[in-house]
């Protein structure tokens, strides 16, 4: 009899523990669900993750009772704990958050004290003579029935104390249990009327017979549709189902979705040769049934997703499932749309543009298997599927696919591990692929598929560099010129920069003042639209002053131009044209990216200014030149991959020209013409961009030739952070020396290359390897020493390690 279970907490708590299962609940208690239990003076929600026959040995004595069973059916099957075990232990973090970050947030409940009146309690509201202050609290818990504690609280704070609220209780007057807050979502059901193919036996009224035919002719109808044709049919239903004419039942609705396909249909072409090969070999892969990975190089255009729809098929029609994981899913209406066209209602969209509802039920029906194929962001690599055939991570190269907060995964290195763990086809695709991912199809890990050329061999665009040193505007003749010459043949055109806002910052020429954030050691970016001033990083803002508050010089100036004002300088320069902007600021309503767009596709938009926001894989035939105002602000990035994302901005953002009938041009402004990236990016070379950049990576040990793990601590107090900061260097000397020896390097301790954001100062330790297993060791290791150092530091240490490939 397994009558133990073993629960990972839904808490920042690295260890799971045990507890006795009551007997109640040994039948129902399943491996994957959620159990409510007592830890440490709290009712909290875990995962049960085993049941075993013994607990460890010595704590049987002390184990306590699993309070509630939270679940009528596993929220996750034995392959995603396995899964989610390989996440929580590679990237340390605890095993119940792991498993939490995976279900929809709707789930993700928190236990609380939840007060009800007893009946002597009822007796003695409803007598009155309580004194006023308990009279109006039980009043409130009388008037919903239950109430949180901690609501009630809050509700009546400085008139009641918990511990009044207590003493209450032991006068047996309140009850006061563990219980779920009741903001979780829920399924959503509807009341279904059906017709039960009988005729009335006795006269029924006009309005019945009425209801009866119309249902005879339909089967079954929600009652929602029911009653919007007939007037209050409740009493006629009533009386109908008393005589067994029809019955009422409870159906599972699922919440409209309030994204759609809603750009143009896609019909299914025939393959070029060049697909078709790609294609083969993906089948050979799917077929065999093992892991497969594989790495599409397609040039922007090559049609890669056509090739992901086949494959797809292919596994549909095996009887397997698909994952397909896209960069911002919000940002690629185009692809969701191409992906509706083909599989219709088949499939479910996994992201955090979603409601909260509609979330829940998106999951719900993968859960449920009602559908096959599961898109989305990074999240949607914890699609519920039990029986995976194939992982698709379109644009593997995108940064975002690693988290940078809580949970600091990257989905394309899940991807890959999940993949093999189902021993599924895994398939990356991207016109600029990660240096990890193609320096693994150099050793064999992966195998390489190219796409070379674009469909119907039409050409990449012709790309020129602009040397802006030597220029006196933001915009160079030549993009100038090329500009108006795009508009004259009423053509469409992209302008690329990659910041927003007005102005860079703000500076006082007089004693040189610039506006720095309170809470980050950053400037503060001026918005003209409502003249503010704001912080990119906390979203802290202030109005922006008339004069310098220094000096009370008259003359500040604005510094470095952001997307706001490139759109305010396009349309002064050409005031015949519609201009759009597509950046953060333009598109923090739902569904205004998509209006954009849409104006992009209808040609109401004839020139779109914008940040990376633009350099998605937007397909748009009419766009045929593409400005990249400053090509430099990627490359002086604080960051090893700085040289890697700049080449893969430029490339991606010229890929969107030319993509039509009509060849594409492409402006690239720089003040550093004769960096490689740019370079190599003129020339359309993936390969000589990745001959340069592994060999700089190799020659500095950087990643895929060693592994990072960085370690991070931020605190309110400078001092301390800086304290424990230190404390960390000298541990990690300490245990380098006692174990790990000479296969870690640590860099650090130091100030963060932003030393302060939102309040807190940060400092980091890298610790630098070959092994990823001693890395990770040394890490545990050097984690386990911290907790002490940080507790009630109010400093927090964050683990993060970098992307890797573990095969
Ligand atoms: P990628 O994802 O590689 O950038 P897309 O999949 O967007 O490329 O394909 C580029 C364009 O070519 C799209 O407009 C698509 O509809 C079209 N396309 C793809 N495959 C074919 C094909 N076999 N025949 C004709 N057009 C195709
Ligand atoms: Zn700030």
């Amino acid at each position: 009899m397994k009558e133990f279970v073993e629960v990972a907490v839904g808490l920042p708590v690295f260890k799971t523990f045990h507890y006795r299962i009551p007997e109640k609940m040994i039948a129902a208690l399943q491996t994957g669900m959620r159990v409510l239990v007592p830890f440490k003076g709290r009712k909290v929600t875990g995962f049960s993750i085993d049941l075993v026959e013994k607990p460890p040995k010595g704590v049987e004595e002390k184990l306590r009772e699993v309070e509630d069973l939270l679940d009528e059916a596993p929220l996750i099957d034995p392959q995603m704990l396995r899964f989610c075990r390989w996440i929580s232990d590679y990237y340390l973090y605890p095993l119940g958050e792991v498993i939490k970050a995976g279900l929809p947030p709707g789930l993700q409940l928190k236990s609380e004290l939840i007060l009800s009146l007893t009946q002597d309690g009822m007796e003695s509201l409803r007598r009155g003579g309580l004194d006023p202050v308990q009279e109006k609290v039980f009043k409130e818990i009388a008037r919903c029935g239950k109430a949180s504690l901690r609501k009630t609280l809050r509700h009546f704070l400085g008139e009641v104390s918990r511990p009044q609220v207590f003493s209450w209780k032991r006068r047996g007057l309140l009850n006061i249990e563990a219980g779920v807050e009741g903001k979780e979502v829920k399924p959503k059901f509807e009341k279904v009327v059906q017709y039960q193919g009988d005729e009335p036996t006795q006269p029924i009224s006009k309005k019945q017979a009425e209801i009866l035919n119309w249902l005879k002719e339909k089967g079954n109808i929600s009652y929602s549709e029911l009653s919007k044709r007939f007037k209050s049919p409740s009493k006629s239903i009533q009386s109908l189902q008393a005589q067994g004419l029809l019955s009422l039942s409870r159906r599972e609705v699922c919440r409209d979705l309030s994204v759609r396909s809603e750009l143009k249909p896609y019909p299914k072409p025939e393959l070029t040769p060049d697909q078709k090969a790609v294609l083969d070999e993906i089948l050979k892969g799917i077929r065999s049934k093992r892991f497969s990975p594989f790495l599409i190089h397609g040039v922007t255009g090559s049609g890669k997703t056509e090739v992901y729809l086949r494959a797809i098929e292919e596994v549909l029609v095996k009887g397997q499932e698909a994952i397909v994981l896209v960069p911002e899913i919000s940002l690629t209406p185009q692809l969701l749309s191409r992906f509706k066209d083909r599989f219709g209602e088949n499939l479910a969209l996994l992201h955090s543009g979603l409601g909260r509802g509609e979330r829940y039920d998106q999951w719900r029906r993968v859960w449920r298997g009602e559908v096959k194929i599961a898109m989305g962001a990074r999240s949607a690599i914890f699609a519920p599927f039990k029986n995976v055939g194939i992982i698709i991570v379109d644009e593997e190269h995108d940064p975002s696919y690693k988290q940078e907060e809580k949970l600091k995964y990257h989905a394309r290195d899940a991807a890959v591990v999940r993949a093999k763990q189902a021993e599924a086809t895994l398939l990356l695709g991207s016109a600029t692929p990660s240096l990890e991912s193609f320096y693994n199809t150099e050793k064999g890990k992966f195998r390489l598929l190219n796409l070379p050329e674009r469909i119907e061999g039409k050409p990449l665009p012709m790309i020129e560099v602009v040397d802006v040193k030597k220029e006196e505007s933001l915009l160079s003749e030549k993009l100038r010129v090329a500009l108006q010459k795009n508009i004259e043949d009423k053509k469409q055109s992209l302008l690329f920069l990659n910041r927003r806002g007005f102005a860079n910052f703000i500076l006082c020429p007089e004693c040189g003042h610039t506006f720095k954030c309170p809470n980050c050691s950053v400037t503060l970016t001026y918005h003209l639209r409502d003249r503010s001033l704001q912080c990119h990083y906390c979203d802290y803002r202030i109005q922006a002053p008339g004069d310098c508050p220094k000096c009370q010089g008259h003359r500040l100036q604005g510094m470095g131009i952001g997307t706001e004002r490139l759109e305010q300088e396009i349309k002064v320069l050409f005031p015949e044209t519609q201009v759009g902007r597509m950046d953060r600021d333009t598109t923090s309503r739902r569904r205004s990216h998509l209006k954009i767009l849409k104006g992009l596709e209808s040609g109401s938009i004839d020139i779109l200014v914008g940040t990376q926001m633009i350099v998605k894989g937007h397909d748009f035939p009419n766009v045929t030149f593409v400005g990249v105002v400053s090509a430099d602000t990627s490359l002086h990035f604080p960051d090893f991959r700085s040289s890697e994302r700049t080449f893969q901005l430029l490339t991606q953002v010229a890929g969107r020209a030319g993509r039509g009938e009509f060849l594409g041009e492409v402006v690239i402004q720089t003040f550093n013409p004769d960096h490689y990236s740019i370079l190599r990016a003129k020339d359309h070379d993936y390969i000589g961009f990745y001959r340069e950049e592994i060999q700089f990576r190799k020659a500095l040990e950087y990643p895929p030739f060693s592994r990072f793990i960085n370690f991070r601590l931020a605190g309110n107090s400078e001092k301390r952070t800086k304290g424990t900061a230190e404390e960390m260097g000298r541990i990690g000397q300490s245990l380098l020396k006692k174990e790990y020896g000479k296969g870690i390097e640590l860099l650090g301790p130091s100030t963060a290359p932003f030393a302060k954001i939102r309040g807190k100062f940060r400092w980091q330790m890298m610790a630098k390897g070959k092994s990823h297993h001693l890395l990770h060791q040394f890490a545990k290791g050097l984690a386990s020493r911290m907790e002490g150092e940080v507790k009630g530091t109010g400093v927090n240490l964050d683990i993060d390690v970098d992307p890797i490939f573990v095969l």
